[in-house]
């Protein structure tokens, strides 16, 4: 019976996500993510140093493209979030679709980086791929702020900070 329970229930998750630099029509996607059912639980405007953003995207540091993904990173404010909802890592990555836009025009049109990614690179949305990666990086970004979030009402958002 307590079994039956549990297989409708999913506590709620956190991941980081990013809206990144000179991304176009930023209040359009904070609409959306709220529309998604994600609670903002944090949010904040920064500018990361250089050192920071090869930090942030250690994982691609042998990549071919890592020096001009961590230039890009630097090159204006980021909007940092901790995304609050039940399953979050995944739906998130749903949500933003494919890293390359052209792909996600074609398999996933209602996607975030289908609309408002501009090129490979610069494809507007960054999200935690693993709860591993989620909580390390909601701690290097945001410090000692506690991942385990609880939703009081699953629609409630805190008033966003810009
Ligand atoms: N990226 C790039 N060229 C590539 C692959 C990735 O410029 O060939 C950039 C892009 O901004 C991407 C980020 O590097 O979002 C991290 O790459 P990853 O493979 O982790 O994609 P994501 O998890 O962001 O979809």
């Amino acid at each position: 019976e307590a079994e039956k329970e549990i297989g409708f229930f999913f506590p709620p998750e956190d991941t980081l996500a990013v809206i990144k630099p000179h991304t176009e029509r930023k209040e359009e996607i904070l609409e959306e993510i709220q529309a998604r059912g994600f609670s903002i639980s944090h949010l904040k405007d920064t500018i990361l140093s250089r050192e920071m953003a090869e930090e942030f995207y250690k994982e691609h540091r042998d990549k071919p493209f890592f020096s001009q993904l961590v230039d890009y990173m630097c090159r204006g404010p980021c909007t940092m979030m901790v995304l609050t909802k039940e399953n979050a890592v995944e739906e998130w990555r749903a949500a933003m679709g494919p890293t390359d836009p052209s792909e996600a025009r074609r398999t996933a049109p209602g996607s975030l980086r289908a609309r408002f990614a501009k090129d490979m690179l610069e494809n507007g949305v960054h999200g935690s791929s693993n709860m591993e990666h989620a909580h390390q990086k909601i701690q290097f970004i945001f410090g000692d702020i506690g991942t385990e979030s609880v939703i009081i009402d699953g629609a409630a958002s805190p008033p966003l900070e810009t």
